[in-house]
């Protein structure tokens, strides 16, 4: 560092030269982009003023920004400086994103929700809470689909060691499980903040008692986990089968619940469909409440789709929510793959968001869709998956361990294909079209009452989606 300059003296100048290169671009920028890229930057100089470092609070927007503008703000620096400028790109330290999340609450659509920011909200309570600051209630979206779930996590944020406890929330992959949890974490943190609250993966914790074993420190393991409020653990499928982790857990559980800490579990499944762990833990975990979330309905799709454009600055029209939300129908993570690619796509072509563009963007991954659901294809994973031979999607044969999945295929097929219903009553052993009717209407209406029939439709369309 030169003698002379003080640290405040270089940002200083390099605050300045910053502020001027961004009133031009203010100036020559359409009034979105600026705000969208140009504004949320924030600058250093070096002392000697030659190189600019442009922090950027993602990898996305940095390769972004790289790609548009780069040229243009060297340019400019070069310009205003009047002698050559190296710009550099670099991401926001994770602290200083920590803090402006608190603040403004940006979206973490571009960043899957476990790369996300990590809050160290250590100073506050001495704790890690490894939780994401930037998922909460305000922006999970309400619909039929979470209701339950969010009313039970509210209550829980609200007044924990009280009721639902344990709080079992399961559900299929991409429908706001993890989301919920951090939600719960940050309201109660923000209502209390010295509430020791930890967010954990259950990998995570496998792995920590894996940890506790090499280092012989089972104490301190013990200690950390037994003295939190609010535990939250993410995926407890991924405990099946790990006999020193779950006895661990269940010594964890049983002095959480005991000095009435809460403890709030997610799965993949009901807790009786859990495979490869102890009876004892899945009644444990059957003994609070137990909640499904389900996969959004349309309208649903819609409401989040608008939300997340406008938390990034962008706008979708209701036309184009609607039709990617048809389209894009198994769950929120690719919902959000959409909106990223149809925003991409629209800034790289310089175009309004329209249902044209939206077509456009999202070709590829509607001709997968379509290219790899056949009716063929949905009879074999339908079988497969209830244990019965091809051969009865066709047969005449009429048990009701037989005709229910042929039931539950022909729906599929309705709701997965464009085949009319005389198609698929042909491709299912030439029944009439009424027969097929009968079934898509009768598995329809299944679903919206049976949670359980509605989960295992979940991931049967999961998997033919591949
Ligand atoms: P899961 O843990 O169930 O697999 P996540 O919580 O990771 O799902 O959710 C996937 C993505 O979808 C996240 O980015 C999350 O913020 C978003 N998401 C899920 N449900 C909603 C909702 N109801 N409203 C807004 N965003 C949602
Ligand atoms: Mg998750």
């Amino acid at each position: 560092m030169t003698e002379g300059i003080t640290p405040e003296f270089q940002m200083d100048a390099g605050h300045t030269l910053w502020q001027a290169c961004v009133e031009d671009l203010a100036r020559e920028l359409p009034e979105q982009q600026f705000n969208t890229w140009i504004k949320p930057l924030t600058a250093q100089a070096s002392p000697d003023q030659q190189t600019v470092t442009l922090f950027v609070a993602n990898r996305f927007k940095l390769d972004w920004i790289r790609a548009q503008y780069a040229g243009r703000l060297t340019a400019l620096l070069e310009k205003i400086q009047g002698h050559p400028v190296k710009l550099e790109l670099a991401i926001t330290p994770r602290e200083a994103l920590a803090r402006s999340a608190k603040a403004s609450t940006p979206s973490s659509l571009e960043m899957p929700v476990e790369a996300a920011v990590v809050a160290d909200d250590s100073a506050s309570s001495g704790f890690r809470s490894r939780l994401n600051s930037s998922l909460n209630f305000d922006n999970l979206v309400e619909g039929t689909a979470n209701r339950m779930a969010r009313a039970a996590a509210m209550h829980v944020s609200g007044s924990p060691g009280q009721l639902y406890n344990p709080l079992f929330i399961y559900g299929g992959v991409g429908l706001g499980k993890t989301h919920l949890m951090h939600a719960i974490g940050n309201k109660l943190l923000a209502e209390r903040p010295d509430a020791k609250v930890l967010y954990i993966h259950a990998e995570q914790f496998v792995s920590d008692v894996v940890k506790a074993y090499q280092r012989k420190t089972f104490d301190e393991f013990k200690q950390h986990y037994h003295s939190l409020d609010l535990l939250l653990i993410d995926d407890v499928q991924f405990f099946a089968n790990k006999d020193r982790t779950q006895e661990e857990f269940f010594n964890a559980f049983e002095a959480l619940l005991a000095k009435k800490s809460h403890i709030v579990m997610t799965s993949d499944t009901y807790p009786k469909g859990l495979a490869d762990i102890h009876e004892r833990l899945v009644s444990r975990f059957d003994s609070g409440l137990t909640v499904a979330m389900e996969p959004p309905e349309l309208e649903m799709r819609v409401a989040i789709l608008i939300n997340k454009a406008i938390s990034e600055g962008s706008e979708m029209p209701e036309e184009v929510a609607f039709f990617v939300a048809k389209n894009v129908r198994s769950n929120v993570r690719e919902l959000e793959g959409a909106l990223r690619k149809i925003l991409a796509y629209s800034r790289i072509n310089q175009k309004d968001n329209t249902l044209q563009l939206a077509r456009d963007a999202l070709r590829d991954l509607l001709s997968i869709q379509n290219r790899q659901i056949s009716v063929e294809n949905i009879q074999k994973t339908v079988a497969d998956y209830y244990k019965i031979k091809v051969a009865d999607m066709y047969s005449k044969k009429r048990p009701a361990s037989i005709a229910r999945p042929r039931q539950i295929a022909m729906y599929l097929a309705k709701e997965m294909t464009q085949k009319s219903l005389p198609e698929i009553g042909e491709l299912f052993g030439g029944r009439d079209h009424t027969t097929v009717l009968h079934a898509v209407r009768k598995i329809g209406a299944e679903r919206q009452q049976m949670t359980e029939l509605n989960q295992q439709l979940h991931v049967l369309e999961q998997t033919l989606k591949g």
